[in-house]
């Protein structure tokens, strides 16, 4: 009888990174059922908004989307997080819908909120009610409309 290997180095295939592990952080799940106190209570300041994007979008753990790496120490900024052995920084608001806003992050997370509970609502009305200009409005409610109407989602997968 020929002597049988045990092929339990085969596993080791396993261990390959997953680089674009799909996070996701349903936009209504993370606000949408907040009683309008409950959101103003939760989401009043920067640093509030960006503690609770790095909760969500890290919640099962974090994966350096450059390298594939598990461990991080804080990064340069506030809730960042800086991977170990790349030393690359991911931002909270970084592959969200709220990077690169061109408003104050409480007052996005507002008209995110806002067009949650009312996707119909005016860009105007926004206009109005946050102070901000009508066509900033526009824009970061077109970007809202699409992450409702997809899958919800507000991390990005490019
Ligand atoms: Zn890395």
């Amino acid at each position: 009888m020929p002597l049988q290997f045990c092929h339990e180095f085969d596993n080791e295939n396993i261990s390959i990174k997953h680089m674009d592990v799909k996070r996701v952080v349903k936009l209504k799940e993370l606000i949408g059922q907040l009683s309008p106190d409950q959101f103003r209570h939760s989401f009043s300041s920067r640093e509030e908004c960006l503690e609770i994007l790095a909760h969500a979008k890290w919640a099962d753990g974090y994966i350096c989307r450059n390298c594939g790496n598990d461990k991080y120490c804080a990064g340069g900024t506030p809730f960042s997080r800086r991977c170990t052995r790349c030393k690359k920084d991911e931002s909270a608001t970084a592959h969200t819908i709220f990077h690169h806003c061109r408003i104050d992050l409480p007052l996005a997370f507002e008209m995110a909120y806002l067009v949650c509970g009312a996707p119909s609502i005016p860009a105007l009305e926004l206009s109005k009610s946050l102070e901000t200009r009508h066509t900033t409005c526009l824009n970061f409610k077109k970007r809202i409309l699409q992450c409702i109407q997809s899958d919800g989602n507000i991390i990005r997968s490019e």
